[in-house]
């Protein structure tokens, strides 16, 4: 069973089902099973309420399309705690989605974030949360991983996973790494040897998740991060799959 934990359904088709058809098509090629998705109508950083109703809704055609492989998250912004926690109870209260996707709204250590925070654990559901740290500098309301250490230290109960490692994935391993509800995906960012590796080591297998980022990244150089390391292929097959069947209880 191979999981990708993060996916878009964005920017190869006019609708949902298009995007779900070509994923579908390179995934089928790859052996993996199940995505997991967010972000499709708009890829919007900013989005109005409005736009998140939008945005779900493109989501949840998606899952219609294709019930048995995909699995949706909740768009949720800091910025519209109300209509956030509108669309949980709908989507995920009421099925079928599986967790949240929290990007670049506000940073992740922002109040705003906290009462959906708590909704997400009394659900029982996790919580993708974008982090990055680049060398450029990040956007204002871009998260890092101290700031989700932040967020998650508040929130022990809950459970999170750090998308992309934080970019910087050396760094962002290690500062993630002594907060145990945090877990991390190893997508985006160029296929590189020893990020899984550095991740196993640092936070043990059952704490990382294979991700793609796609269509921002390719299902297989990102595939290569996990296929190619040297972990033991009972590791492998916890980030691959296993983790991502417990965490998103799929
Ligand atoms: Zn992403």
């Amino acid at each position: 069973m191979i999981v990708d934990c993060h996916v878009h359904l964005h920017g190869n088709g006019e609708t949902p089902a298009a995007n779900v058809d070509f994923r579908l098509k390179y995934a089928d090629r790859l052996g993996i099973d199940l995505l997991v998705c967010s972000l499709g109508e708009s890829l919007r950083r900013q989005p109005t309420a409005q736009e998140l109703e939008l945005d779900n809704a493109w989501g949840m055609e998606a899952i219609k399309h294709c019930p048995q492989r995909i699995i949706g998250l909740v768009y949720a912004s800091p910025n519209h705690v109300d209509k956030s926690l509108q669309l949980m109870e709908r989507y995920i209260a009421n099925g079928p989605m599986k967790g949240l996707k929290m990007w670049v709204c506000r940073r992740c250590n922002d109040p705003n974030c906290d009462p959906i925070v708590e909704y997400a654990t009394e659900l029982d559901v996790p919580i993708q949360q974008h982090t990055w740290i680049k060398s450029t500098g990040n956007m204002p309301t871009e998260s890092t991983p101290a700031d989700l250490v932040e967020l998650a230290r508040r929130h022990p109960a809950a459970q999170f996973v750090m998308a992309h490692s934080g970019g910087n994935w050396e760094c962002g391993i290690r500062t993630v790494s002594h907060q145990p509800n945090i877990a991390v995906d190893v997508c985006g960012g160029d296929p590189e040897a020893g990020q899984t590796e550095y991740a196993v080591a640092f936070l043990g297998a059952q704490r990382v998740l294979y991700g793609s980022d796609a269509s921002g990244r390719s299902f297989a150089s990102q595939l290569a991060k996990v296929i190619g390391a040297e972990i033991p292929d009972s590791d492998r097959r916890m980030i691959l799959g296993d983790n991502a069947v417990r965490m998103f209880k799929l």
